[in-house]
């Protein structure tokens, strides 16, 4: 018989959800993590005083009441919304795209002016081939050549040109002064960070960390039912090659600021 109900590889948010809800079920679970922590993504490193979020910045977000309702129990959240800054050369831009970016860009007031900008500047194409020119048909050569080009690159580790165009099939712009990343009506970060969640999630389950399931899979003899959240193409070996992914490397410093009162 089999010691566990379930092994779930990864100590990310979806297993740590799934482990707190099994455990309710009385169902027995190891978790195996390949980092030397719990939390995923989500990760935080107090340092100096701050929770950083180590696999990059994560805001909690949602539109469904229950979700939000169902958070409340793991933690309580603090009043943050994100309205983020691009920086471009020495230029400061509001993200996502709204009236306050579009005055950024060409002092346009109105939704009208800057609609016109936009639209005067738009590629007008049937059929766009490629990731650029189905975002300059969309937005316009401002946008893309400040806000858009040198961050895919960047990400995709392409050219736009060598990226497809359905990546883009639109780019939300908003004609208000409104400078909030979501549209959801809850959102916020943990008081205290995110590492509180993942021990009360994983609190009744068994952990290895520093385990790569993919060295280790006779693990899976030890469950019943395994889930896997890691690298799909991993899991299979590279059977068909590697996924392209979008992805990012941290770089982390630290400022110290001196205090003049
Ligand atoms: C930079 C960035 C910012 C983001 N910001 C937000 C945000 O603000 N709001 C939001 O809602 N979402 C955000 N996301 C998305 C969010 O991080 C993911 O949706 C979420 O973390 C997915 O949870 P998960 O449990 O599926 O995966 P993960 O958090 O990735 O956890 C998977 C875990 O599995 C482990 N693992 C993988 N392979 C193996 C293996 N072979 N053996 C053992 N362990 C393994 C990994 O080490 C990892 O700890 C962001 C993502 C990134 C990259």
């Amino acid at each position: 018989m089999s010691k566990y109900d379930f092994l779930l590889v990864g100590a990310g948010l979806f297993n740590a959800v799934f482990a707190i809800e099994a455990a309710k079920e009385g169902k027995r679970c190891l978790v195996v993590e390949q980092r030397s922590h719990i939390g995923g993504n989500l990760y935080c490193e107090n340092i100096a005083g701050i929770n950083v979020h180590m696999h990059g910045a994560h805001i909690f977000h949602t539109d469904n009441e229950s979700i939000w309702n169902y958070m409340q129990e793991l933690c309580s959240f603090n009043h943050y919304v994100n309205s983020p800054l691009a920086k471009y050369k020495d230029e400061l831009y509001n993200l996502p795209f709204n009236m306050n970016t579009f005055y950024q860009l060409w002092k346009t007031i109105t939704p009208a002016d800057a609609l016109k900008k936009i639209e005067s500047q738009c590629l007008k194409i049937d059929n766009p081939k490629n990731f650029e020119e189905q975002a300059l048909c969309l937005v316009g050569y401002d946008i893309y050549n400040k806000l858009i080009k040198g961050y895919t690159e960047k990400q995709w580790g392409k050219k736009t040109r060598d990226l497809p165009a359905f990546i883009i099939k639109r780019i939300p712009l908003r004609f208000s002064f409104n400078n909030n990343y979501f549209n959801d009506p809850y959102q916020g970060i943990p008081v205290g960070g995110y590492n509180p969640i993942f021990k009360k999630c994983f609190s009744k389950a068994d952990t290895l960390l520093d385990t790569n399931f993919l060295l280790n899979r006779e693990l899976s003899d030890m469950a019943k039912t395994v889930i896997y959240t890691g690298m799909i193409d991993q899991y299979f070996d590279y059977c068909y090659g590697a996924l392209e992914y979008r992805s990012l490397r941290f770089e982390h410093q630290q400022f110290s600021r001196k205090c003049c009162n």
